[in-house]
């Protein structure tokens, strides 16, 4: 043995000292034997190959890097400040204070989940939200599956697997993330007739090929992340539903989205409602919980009261189910709107909704606190496959940095990471998209990294 091997701490020396016995307070026992285990063997090795052997503090030191780097959260908040409103990649829509406790109430205890609390017996947990799906809607059923790719393959499977279903060349989109709607009509067994082409089809299209072979389904969908300009042309949703229902043919409307309100009174585009896909006479539609409706993941399907029916019995249906936290919080959300609250409570619309003085304030207030930066003129965009290309005027704090990238990259690695953007070689900070419980904490990181 060398003299240095023989110097080396034991375990159970190390364990005496107070940073170790504050991990095991902190983290536990095993965790903490293990960290320093493999820091012993580390330096074990180290030294055999002739190298000097480290301080104890060393020691310590590196066995706290590894006991943190275990324990850290992989999956954690952010601050965005992006001004990218529905935001795939943070986790799309922020839920309301109300859908956050009424998730919470059912997660921490028992619930009514599957039981009829009147009959004193089992109950089913598809009339959670269903109802008020109904009331805001006017549909005569509606369904909750785990998100809207879950909910367009359920429709397809149960409706149209193993025949054939009609769908314009110009809606065979992809969402992101490899969701591609033929691709998941060929998932569900159904044989895709594209109609069209890329730039325009016509209601006579549809009409052909209704004419030519049998047809289980007709679908349209949504195209969420980008827009066909020039030459181009498409029927309206209720021409298609008149062809197709002459011919006793259901409609499916892949909303993505789905808004319950108008967009274009905060100045942006049209983005098709529920409301008006189901008046023009879709026989389902189905939308995304976590997009512009601004609740949970969810996959929503509302339509026909005969077609949902089937689709409840299918036994896909209870391999996408959706869970008793997001049923608890899409419950709150959807009340949002019954009550007429939705552009006061709901985080999304909250920011859609945010006037440009106020957006100004927020940010020469921002300014102002930490004494430096300019308020300049900038865009926040929707988002989450929404409006694509629209924007809305916002005010933005930029602040002069030598090296912005770096800057960000400082604030992406905090314990509450701060997401920016860099315009123009400045650092950018979007207050419409900034929780306002979140504006301290940012300001002091941002004060603190400058
Ligand atoms: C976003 C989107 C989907 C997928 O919805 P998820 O809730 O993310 O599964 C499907 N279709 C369209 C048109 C969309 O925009």
């Amino acid at each position: 043995m060398t003299p240095d091997l023989r110097n080396l701490p034991s375990i159970d020396k190390l364990l005496k000292r107070p940073q170790p016995q504050a991990w095991i307070t902190a983290h536990g026992r095993l965790l903490t034997l293990d960290a320093l285990r493999l820091v012993l063997d580390d330096v074990r090795k180290v030294v055999l190959a002739g190298g000097a052997l480290p301080e104890v503090d060393s020691i310590l030191e590196q066995a706290e890097t590894k006991l943190k780097n275990w324990v850290a959260p992989t999956l954690m908040g952010v601050i965005n400040a992006s001004g990218v409103i529905v935001h795939t990649n943070l986790g799309r829509a922020p839920l309301s204070a109300t859908a956050l406790a009424a998730a919470q109430s059912v997660a921490t205890g028992y619930s009514n989940l599957e039981y009829d609390l009147d009959k004193g017996q089992r109950g089913s947990r598809l009339t959670h939200a269903a109802a008020l799906l109904t009331r805001l809607t006017g549909a005569e059923d509606a369904l909750v599956v785990n998100n809207n790719a879950a909910a367009v393959l359920l429709a397809l499977t149960a409706l149209a697997s193993r025949r054939r279903v009609l769908i314009a060349r110009s809606q065979l989109v992809e969402i992101g993330g490899g969701f591609r709607i033929p691709d998941v009509m060929k998932q569900s067994g159904a044989k895709l007739v594209e109609i069209g082409a890329t730039n325009r089809v016509h209601l006579r299209d549809y009409q052909h090929a209704i004419d030519a072979q049998p047809i289980k389904l007709v679908m349209r969908a949504h195209r969420s992340n980008f827009a066909i300009i020039g030459f181009t042309t498409e029927p309206a949703l209720a021409e298609i539903v008149g062809v197709a229902r002459s011919a006793q043919i259901p409609v499916l409307d892949d909303l993505g989205s789905g808004t319950l309100i108008d967009t274009a009174q905060f100045g942006l585009l049209h983005e098709p409602t529920i409301q008006e896909s189901l008046t023009a006479g879709a026989d389902l539609v189905c939308f995304s919980g976590d997009k512009l409706l601004g609740g949970p993941q969810a996959g929503i399907i509302a339509g026909r009261g005969d077609l949902v029916a089937k689709l409840k019995k299918h036994p896909l249906a209870r391999a996408v189910r959706a869970d008793k936290l997001a049923l608890a919080a899409l419950s709150a959300t959807l009340l949002h709107y019954l009550k007429d609250e939705a552009e006061s409570e709901i985080p999304v619309w909250r920011m859609i909704s945010a006037s440009q003085p106020e957006l100004q304030a927020r940010a020469q207030g921002w300014a102002a606190h930490l004494g430096r930066g300019a308020v300049i003129p900038g865009e926040s965009t929707v988002g989450g496959g929404s409006l694509p290309g629209e924007s809305l005027p916002t005010s933005l704090l930029a602040l002069n940095h030598p090296h912005p990238d770096k800057l960000m990259q400082k604030l992406r690695a905090l314990p509450i990471p701060i997401i920016g953007r860099i315009q123009d070689g400045k650092a950018v900070f979007d207050p419409r998209t900034v929780l306002p419980e979140q504006e301290k904490i940012l300001l002091q990181a941002l004060q603190a990294n400058l």
